[in-house]
């Protein structure tokens, strides 16, 4: 596999304000599966890479997702939604959040865009690139969706504002991540849909408390790998620890939802990300 991720960032963004008439960008909303929630492109992350975020501080950078049921048998109402479920327990992932960010992908105007919380505005980089707190998800992008024959979104980013991003199909590298060794790996299931009742709708309408994202991230990160059991102890003790977190993301988030109205300017990152601590990135020459 190879790509050419300059100026593009196109895994990392939601873009599909920008696309042009006739570009799909609905992939994530085929078939079985459809999440509740209006992100694009999150980026599954596994028990272990949940577990590192936390002990790294960087515990208030985890979102999750719940999905409409699309069977009767696998399913629990929760308030007034049908979500998936097993044994009656909703299933759900964790992702990295998407703030708006003032980006200039594919050569166009800087606008704000939901954007990975990693992600540098300036260069279109991954801040994490190389470090241990880099998703699996992502250093194998697109080899999972070459390897499965499904498109990429190199390939949606080519239709879309022409160019070659795709530069060699080679799937090598591919870790499929959904397969039947993904539970408690990568899906999760709440215990108690009871105490999610409020956060489902928050979910969905992309209005999460802190309590809300903790309440999940600690709960995946409190799960064994291959069970449905999630240890006491280790969702407390996460939980408390993703609440006590007070990250450049964190701070970053709120910074950039209070410009909004301000002209999009990529340069700003300087000032909001890493003047709180975020890693600068190379650029491209
Ligand atoms: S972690 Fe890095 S590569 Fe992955 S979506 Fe975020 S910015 Fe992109
Ligand atoms: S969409 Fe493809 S080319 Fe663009 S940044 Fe992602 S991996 Fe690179």
């Amino acid at each position: 596999m190879e790509v050419d991720c300059r100026e593009c960032a196109g895994c990392c963004i939601d873009w599909r304000s920008i696309a042009p008439d006739g570009v799909e960008l609905d992939h994530e909303r085929r078939g079985a599966f459809v999440p509740i929630d209006g992100t694009y492109n999150l980026v599954p992350l596994s028990g272990d890479e949940i577990r590192r975020f936390i002990r790294e501080g960087l515990g208030d950078a985890l979102t999750p997702r719940l999905f409409v049921a699309d069977d009767d048998e696998r399913s629990v109402r929760i308030g007034g939604r049908r979500l998936a479920a097993l044994d009656d327990r909703p299933v759900f992932l964790i992702g990295l959040r998407k703030p708006p960010k003032p980006v200039a992908p594919f050569g166009t105007e800087p606008r704000w865009l939901p954007s990975c919380v990693f992600l540098d505005p300036t260069t279109l980089q991954c801040r994490i690139h190389g470090s241990e707190t880099f998703p699996d998800a992502c250093r194998t992008y697109p080899a999972d969706n070459l390897a499965l024959g499904t498109d990429t979104e190199c390939e949606r980013v080519e239709a879309a504002f022409g160019g070659e991003r795709l530069l060699d199909r080679d799937p090598d590298g591919a870790t499929p991540r959904f397969g039947p060794g993904a539970l408690g790996g990568t899906v999760f299931v709440h215990p108690e849909p009871s105490r999610i009742r409020d956060s489902v709708e928050q979910i969905a309408a992309g209005e999460l408390t802190a309590d809300d994202r903790a309440e999940f991230a600690a709960i995946a990160a409190a799960t064994s790998p291959g069970t449905l059991d999630v240890d006491d102890t280790r969702y407390d003790r996460a939980r408390q620890r993703i609440l006590g977190t007070s990250s450049w993301v964190g701070a970053a988030i709120e910074l950039w939802e209070a410009r909004l109205e301000e002209t999009p300017d990529p340069s700003l990152a300087v000032d909001v990300e890493e003047s709180r601590g975020a890693s600068p990135t190379d650029g491209w020459d």
